[in-house]
């Protein structure tokens, strides 16, 4: 590969988006199919890695690509602040007409974005990618992310078109939008689905990890399924006065039954069985609904501290280029 001349200077036609954690088995073999496929779909490209606080060789291996060709440029995180954020941080760098975001495994396979740059053409500015199958995840991951997806389709503020993740290509204009949400819990299948424009579906087939293993634990999946939920549904904030109603209508007619049992039976003292089972029960229910609040103002507090998305460590760019010095997103425009 030659260094690029021309097409690193000025607006590249495509970017693509790679975040990368601890994932150096996998760059050059990444390198060695996505190239050959922009090369063959775009005027010209330049691929932006997002290197998200790695421990191994891939910040290393970044260079030796950089230095091989300006096209692959990178960013590296002071440390590990998840890929959502790597994505982020990827769209504000890119200057491509279209984005399109890719992982480092290969489990997306780059002839997709063939595909991808087709439907582009065609005028979809918001082009996602379909799992046919999810083979490659484990059956218990599967089984979970099923039960997530119906679970956000009911809930949530926006559906979430299935199977779609974040392979996908993205219009300038989409792009654009995605920049300006400022929201620091960022659940991008959410936001890509939230701010609409003309989309389309691309189904393809996961590939194998090439190499390495999954980044993301059970415990990372959770954490990132509740994020998921609360960004795009007030539904358990609002569902807490429905069953405050329910209960105090049942403790209305409890009271009426007791006044009348009084009344006409005198005074009967057992019935601290019912009492302490009750006690306990609306004690539990209390707690569950203040630790549902404390999950939304956490995120409140998060949201209002207003501090940087992600901090930069290195940036290997071409002198052309002209990268944001400051990660802090602009304050969005109230609705009000
Ligand atoms: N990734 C990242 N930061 C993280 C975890 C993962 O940038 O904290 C990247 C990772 O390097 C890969 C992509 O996100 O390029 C998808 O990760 P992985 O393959 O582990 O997830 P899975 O395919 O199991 O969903
Ligand atoms: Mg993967």
């Amino acid at each position: 590969m030659t260094t690029s001349g021309g097409n690193s200077i000025g607006t590249p036609e495509l970017s693509v988006i790679v975040p990368v954690y601890n994932e150096a088995d996998n760059l050059e073999a990444l390198i060695a199919r996505l190239v050959p496929v922009l090369t063959r779909v775009a005027a010209s490209h330049e691929i932006i890695f997002v290197d998200d606080g790695s421990s191994d060789a891939s910040m290393d291996i970044l260079r030796t690509l950089h230095q091989r060709d300006h096209r692959c440029r990178a960013v590296s995180f002071s440390r590990n602040f998840g890929k959502e954020i790597a994505i982020a941080a990827g769209l504000d760098h890119a200057r491509g007409k279209a984005v399109v975001i890719v992982d480092a495994d290969l489990q997306h396979p780059p002839e997709v974005i063939e595909t991808f740059v087709a439907r582009w053409r065609e005028g979809y500015k918001n082009v996602y990618g379909t799992r046919i199958d999810r083979n490659a995840d484990s059956a218990l991951r599967r089984i979970l992310t099923r039960r997530f997806y119906s679970i956000f389709e009911t809930f949530g503020e926006t559906g979430l078109p299935d199977g779609a993740g974040d392979f996908r290509l993205l219009d300038r204009q989409a792009v654009e939008a995605l920049k300006s949400m400022g929201e620091r819990a960022r659940f991008s299948k959410g936001l890509y689905a939230w701010i609409g424009f003309k989309s389309i579906g691309v189904p393809f087939e996961v590939g194998e990890r090439h190499a390495g293993t999954t980044k993301f634990s059970y415990g990372k999946l959770t954490r990132f399924a509740l994020d998921g939920l609360m960004s795009f549904s007030t539904l358990p904030l609002k569902i807490w006065t429905y069953i405050g109603l329910v209960v105090s209508a049942f403790s209305l007619f409890m009271a009426i039954y007791y006044i009348l049992q009084t009344i006409f039976h005198g005074i009967d003292v057992p019935g601290y069985a019912s009492l302490i089972v009750s006690i306990t029960f609306f004690a539990g229910v209390q707690m569950l609904s203040l630790g549902i609040l404390g999950e939304y103002i956490g995120r409140i507090f998060a949201e209002v501290k207003r501090r940087p998305l992600y901090l930069v460590a290195e940036r290997l760019e071409d002198e052309a280029s002209v990268a944001p010095q400051n990660p802090a997103r602009p304050i969005p425009h109230a609705p009000i």
